[in-house]
């Protein structure tokens, strides 16, 4: 887009003054995984009716919008999904990225079951980390979570094949779930201190409607913290930027750090500054969000990037999300979007 077209000196803000700084994509709603705290295999079954190919935005419609939401002050952009890893020629819409919004710094979220032979080109392409979704170390536990028999094995070469590609340092992501993956929270932190890879462990939260989500189901990050420290002593750091959604902290003996995700816990949404488009190009302005703003009609009735930047610039403005502080009995019945949908 022309440099003109845009307010550069104004600093876009929602109404609690929070900027628009990360951008999260979904390429596609379809995953090669059946999570059952994700995309259970009941509701997402051979029946469901996923995106058709022409409702999905193509990679010339994606980097625009990642060109215009640069301009209005987007410095990161995670691919995610569904699992990204599954559209087809994906370094292609890298490069294309990388070129529209140069100096954004791109990410990808994936289950790591494709990384063995895409963390290569991804990375050639131009992206600069990969987080890797790993629930646990226990091949059946993994096996019966991601409900499609997936080896541990195998992801566990995917992350190898990120570090080899230079898309360090990989990321680890765990969801836990009580009673399901908990007795292997050590295990996971073992196995990845001193590695250079950073551990996260993600509370088990409430979005969509599907999987049955019960508060007792989640693990807050304390009792996580309390159960890691009795075995690997850790202390904590200071958040690194605003935004920043892992509590971070570091191994005692100094050999590297891990993160928690108290979105149930203790929520973050005073310095959320994340926007999110579906694979069929509608913005969310929170993950719970219950509608979207259509970017694919514009953008396929030929507007041009000053009135997409308009469009963006009044939903974020208007913008006074904050689901998780307020999350009680009055969300409970809300119709929420899948996360497999809107991106994780
Ligand atoms: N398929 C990719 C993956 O699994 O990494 C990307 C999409 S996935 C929706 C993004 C992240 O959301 C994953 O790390 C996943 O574990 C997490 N996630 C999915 N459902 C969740 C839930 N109910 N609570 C917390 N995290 C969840
Ligand atoms: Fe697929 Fe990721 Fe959801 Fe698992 S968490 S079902 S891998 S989209
Ligand atoms: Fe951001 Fe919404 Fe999550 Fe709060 S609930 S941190 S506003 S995405």
């Amino acid at each position: 887009m022309s440099e003109d077209s845009l307010p550069a000196d104004q600093p876009l803000a929602d109404r609690f003054g929070r900027p628009l700084r990360d951008l999260r994509i979904s390429v596609t709603d379809r995953c090669n995984f059946r999570c059952r705290y994700c995309m259970p295999r009941e509701v997402f079954d051979a029946g469901f009716e996923f995106l058709p190919r022409d409702e999905i935005l193509s990679f010339e419609e994606i980097a625009r919008l990642a060109g215009i939401t640069a301009q209005l002050g987007v410095r990161k952009i995670r691919l995610t999904g569904g699992e990204p890893t599954l559209r087809a020629e994906l370094p292609s819409l890298v490069r294309q990225l990388k070129a529209a919004a140069p100096g954004v710094e791109l990410a990808m979220t994936t289950n790591g079951s494709r990384l063995t032979t895409l963390a290569g080109p991804l990375a050639e392409a131009g992206l600069d980390r990969v987080t890797v979704s790993l629930d646990t170390l226990d091949d059946a536990t993994f096996r019966a979570m991601n409900d499609a028999d997936f080896p541990v094995a195998l992801v566990l070469e995917g992350i190898e094949a990120a570090e080899a590609a230079g898309l360090a340092p990989v990321k680890i992501n765990a969801v836990v779930k009580r009673g399901v993956n908990d007795e292997g929270v050590v295990d996971l932190a073992e196995r990845f201190k001193g590695t250079g890879a950073v551990l996260r462990f993600i509370e088990y939260m409430d979005v969509g409607v599907t999987n049955g989500w019960r508060l007792d189901d989640v693990v807050p990050a304390r009792e996580l913290v309390e159960r890691i420290d009795a075995a690997l002593p850790i202390e904590p750091l200071e958040p690194s930027y605003r935004g920043e959604v892992a509590k971070r902290w570091r191994y005692r003996d100094g050999e590297g750090e891990l993160g928690f995700i108290t979105s149930v816990s203790a929520p973050f949404c005073g310095d959320c500054t994340r926007a999110r488009i579906s694979a069929d190009g509608s913005l969310y302005t929170c993950l719970f969000a219950v509608a979207g703003t259509d970017l694919r009609a514009p953008l396929r009735e030929g507007a041009d990037d000053a009135a997409l930047a308009e469009l963006l610039t009044g939903v974020w403005s208007e913008r006074e999300d904050r689901y998780s502080e307020i999350r009680s009995a009055d969300t409970e019945d809300l119709p929420r979007i899948e996360m497999s949908y809107i991106g994780g």
